[in-house]
């Protein structure tokens, strides 16, 4: 028993390590070929989107039974409006989101949209009505149009572009000799974080979804990058309810609510301004940030000027 329960057991460990690793685990589901860890319900339905409202109550959550991550969650996202959520590494902020995408199910509480359990509808219809830029886009070995173009497979070549230069990418695309027809993905032309984000960015602009997953990469970005990513996302998010994974503190500005995660609790909720003059944790975090960007730019001026 030894013998057959060792190599089950890697074979567990190598697929959660594959479903942690590579974010888009929609495609790699595909690719695969594996189960995944929820199953629909025998009967269970396709999502009836109205308006598409997100509620989280009292959401209970942990990977392993000895540590709790997520200890009873409350929030709402209104149809159309923008929650951030942010908070220390390891708060449990992107469980919040694959909770969403039901990669796993929660141990108590519910997670509901519209009104419908997303225990009680269909993986499928759920993951369609939803759109999630990762942390870290996995691309095709494919030209950089089939990547943007995944996003919704009959979309025209004008969508494509056009989609592309909304997400902010159009015009580096364009500048490349091989333009839309560029390799890119492992064998082809690496791009960079800030660029991948921006394909991510432009797929979920071609799919359109009435509710959208935003997972911030953790890398610094500089400063352009950063103010041409938050201008591509504040085009897609415009009228979509929106869910943020913040970790730059500059996303969340304009948020509609932001929920301060600590130690799987909401430690404080509210908008920018407000959080700010409550010189708890966030105002803390937020200093914090500023002065290393600061430290940055300073940094780059000098290096520039050398
Ligand atoms: P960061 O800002 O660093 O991305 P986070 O707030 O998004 O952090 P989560 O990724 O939600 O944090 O993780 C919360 C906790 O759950 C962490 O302590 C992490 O180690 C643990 N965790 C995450 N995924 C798993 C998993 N698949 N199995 C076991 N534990 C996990």
């Amino acid at each position: 028993l030894m013998q057959l329960s060792i190599p089950l057991n890697f074979i567990g460990f190598v697929y959660r390590e594959i479903r942690q690793g590579l974010t888009d685990i929609e495609q790699m589901f595909d690719l695969l070929d594996v189960p995944a860890e929820v199953n629909d319900r025998p009967d269970a339905r396709p999502l009836a989107i109205e308006k598409g409202t997100v509620r989280f109550e009292n959401v209970r959550f942990s990977y392993d039974p000895e540590r709790p991550i997520l200890k009873g969650i409350n929030f709402e996202i209104p149809a159309g409006r923008t929650v951030a959520v942010v908070g220390p590494s390891g708060a449990g902020k992107s469980t919040i989101s694959r909770l969403l995408f039901r990669f796993y199910d929660v141990q108590d509480g519910t997670i509901t949209i519209d009104g419908q359990d997303v225990r009680d509808v269909t993986q499928k219809s759920l993951r369609s009505a939803i759109g999630m830029v990762p942390q870290d886009t996995v691309l095709f070995n494919d030209t950089i149009a089939y990547n943007i173009r995944y996003g919704r497979p009959d979309a025209t070549e004008e969508e494509v572009r056009h989609a592309a230069d909304l997400a902010q990418i159009g015009a580096f695309i364009e500048s490349l000799p091989d333009g839309y027809r560029t390799m890119v993905g492992e064998r082809g032309l690496k791009l960079s974080g800030g660029e991948k984000q921006r394909v991510a960015i432009a797929r979920t602009i071609l799919k359109a979804p009435p509710i959208l997953l935003l997972d911030e990469a953790t890398s610094a970005l500089d400063t352009h990058t950063e103010r041409e990513i938050q201008t591509a996302l504040d085009t897609v998010s415009r009228g979509r309810t929106t869910l943020v994974i913040a970790h730059r503190l500059s996303t969340v500005i304009g948020a509609d609510e932001i929920i301060v995660l600590k130690g799987g609790e909401i430690a404080e909720r509210g908008r920018h301004a407000e959080l700010l003059s409550a010189g708890g944790l966030y105002a803390e975090m937020w200093d914090r940030q500023r002065e290393a960007t600061e430290a940055e730019e300073r940094l780059r001026k000098a290096r520039e000027t050398d």
